[in-house]
């Protein structure tokens, strides 16, 4: 059966694992020819290739740390060059070093900010040129509950991934005219490698906070992801798309 997205080519940032893969998948389902990037662990970045090549779409594996200028550009130029353009950017990848202001350092605050915020200027910079030459394009920025409530312990990652929300809105009413959507997807607590993280103590406590009692999944956020990609999501721009269970602060 044809795919919705049959013959486009998506860039997943951060697509080795979580959330980022689930996208992967989730647009390769609908046909999509898809960039995994990632940016140390290859192993699984060749896991979410195999899973992408068994439904038959064409993949490039591309390691880039997207927090740096040069190495987001070299995405975006590797992909133009394997597949001819870009139609969708999905800029998932993202970090959290959490410390209280007090502890936080000076390289906690910029690794973040570079990883999740301008990573996101990096790679659209990079890629609006073909769009606008084509006068298509879906960008969606993974940002986060945090950066709407803010959170103790994680003031990088929540002003990083307000600025993402920021970005999103000035790039929305920017690049409308070139019919490129710009939207931002706000996820609640989702269980990946991110949370699992946490000692099993804070997760209950998170848990409880969520009127609907369960962590999201990657996949929930993926057909969010989606949807802004498909047909469904043309008319949406400059949106944050909040799913967290009901969490609303
Ligand atoms: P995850 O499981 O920790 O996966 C992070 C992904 O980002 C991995 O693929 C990692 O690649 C990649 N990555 C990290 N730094 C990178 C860099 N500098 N350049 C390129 N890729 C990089 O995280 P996740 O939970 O799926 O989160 C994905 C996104 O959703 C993040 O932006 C996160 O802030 C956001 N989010 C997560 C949650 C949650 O509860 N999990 C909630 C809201 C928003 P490697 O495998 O190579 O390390």
């Amino acid at each position: 059966m044809p795919g919705t997205l049959d013959g486009q080519v998506a860039v997943v940032t951060g697509a080795s694992r979580g959330i980022g893969r689930a996208c992967a998948v989730a647009l390769a389902r609908e046909g999509a020819n898809v960039v995994v990037n990632y940016t140390s662990n290859e192993d699984a970045a060749k896991e979410t290739q195999k899973a992408l090549e068994a439904l038959g779409v064409k993949t490039l594996v591309f390691k880039a740390d997207v927090g740096k200028a040069d190495q987001a550009k070299a995405l975006i130029e590797a992909a133009e060059k394997a597949f001819g353009k870009v139609d969708i950017l999905v800029n998932n990848a993202g970090i959290n070093k959490d410390r209280t202001i007090q502890r936080m350092s000076a390289d906690d605050w910029d690794a973040v900010v570079q990883t999740d915020l301008s990573s996101i200027f990096y790679t659209t910079s990079a890629a609006v040129g073909g769009m606008r030459e084509r006068s298509y394009g879906r960008i969606v920025n993974m940002s986060s509950i945090i950066g709407q409530m803010g959170n103790i312990g994680q003031a990088n990652y929540a002003a990083a991934k307000a600025g993402m929300i920021a970005f999103t809105k000035s790039a929305a009413r920017e690049l409308a005219r070139f019919n490129i959507t710009v939207n931002a997807v706000c996820p609640g607590f989702v269980e990946t490698d991110m949370v699992s993280a946490l000692s099993d103590d804070i997760k209950k406590t998170l848990i409880g906070n969520i009127p609907l009692g369960r962590f999201g999944t990657a996949e929930e956020v993926a057909d969010t992801v989606l949807f802004l990609c498909k047909p469904s999501g043309a008319w949406y721009t400059g949106a944050q798309m909040n799913l967290n269970g009901g969490q609303y602060m």
